[in-house]
């Protein structure tokens, strides 16, 4: 391992699995979606090329899967250009420095995630009483360190457009984490959404496992600024996207997606808020 990259002390493989781990989906022509045991990953591509933008980086211990995904989809001589993260929470970045290593590639990232990324700051400890559900329950063992890039991450492009990303912008959507963005294209509707919201009840083992569809708040048990989350669904809510893939969940889609927005917003305190927090 790169002596310039870690993971926090507490990095750990998480048992926790869904029906949906292993299977990949094409969701656009350019957006294919992965799921590794409970998270989502997303391959951007271009028509005919093997090069592609990875977009968030799995589980830990995930690296193998993701790699052959990759393999799969693109052929053997598939090609990373960047790795852009939606925020660093350890089911999204658990991949991450055997990908970079593996791929040699930049990881882009919003400036108020970036000390999360570099070793100088831990995210809050999980809150296992937010919900009754069994994921919250095993949260205290989900890794919250900060782990550390080096100079493998940068920040975001500030005028908003996303790396090798043509047609989309990044969107600051925070609240489930002070650097969380979510990914726009404007052309077609389509969102990638991270943890922003997600369209699975995600402290629930049980709906987790079977991948119930269910729009949801952002996880309750990594979110520690409500307000800010609120104020996050309620601009991704007017983009009025066609297409969503989120960072927990399987994809969601016209009325389906702008039905659940509407409600997520209208019932944000019922469907979104901790009992502690309302
Ligand atoms: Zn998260
Ligand atoms: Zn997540």
């Amino acid at each position: 391992m790169n002596k310039n990259m870690n993971y926090g002390d507490d990095y750990r493989f998480i048992p926790a699995t869904s029906v949906q781990s292993g299977v990949s989906q094409e969701l656009l022509p350019d957006l294919y979606v992965h799921t590794s045991q409970i998270a989502n990953i997303v391959f951007y591509s271009y028509p005919g090329s093997n090069e592609f933008v990875l977009i968030d980086a799995g589980m830990p211990k995930s690296a193998e899967e993701i790699i052959a995904v990759a393999e799969r989809r693109f052929g053997k001589n598939a090609k990373a250009k960047a790795i852009i993260l939606t925020h660093g929470h350890f089911d999204h970045v658990g991949a991450i420095i055997e990908l970079v290593e593996h791929w040699q590639v930049p990881v882009f990232a919003h400036l108020l995630e970036l000390p999360y990324l570099t070793g100088l700051k831990d995210y809050p400890e999980p809150d296992p009483t937010v919900d009754s559900g069994l994921v919250a329950k095993m949260s205290p063992m989900f890794p919250n360190e900060a782990i550390d890039l080096g100079e493998s991450v940068q920040e975001l492009p500030l005028d908003g457009t996303v790396p090798f990303m043509e047609g989309f912008k990044w969107i600051h959507t925070p609240g489930h984490t002070p650097g969380h963005v979510s990914l726009f294209r404007e052309r077609d509707g389509a969102l990638i959404a991270g943890d922003a919201f997600v369209t699975v009840k995600q402290e629930s083992l049980y709906k987790v496992f079977t991948q119930e569809k269910e729009l949801n708040g952002p996880p309750k048990y990594l979110t520690p600024d409500w307000a800010a989350a609120f104020e996050s669904v309620k601009i991704l809510a007017a983009l009025n996207p066609s297409v969503a893939v989120t960072g927990h969940g399987v994809p969601m889609s016209g009325e389906e997606l702008s039905e659940g927005l509407r409600k997520l917003v209208d019932n944000f305190d019922k469907i979104a808020l901790p009992n502690n927090k309302k």
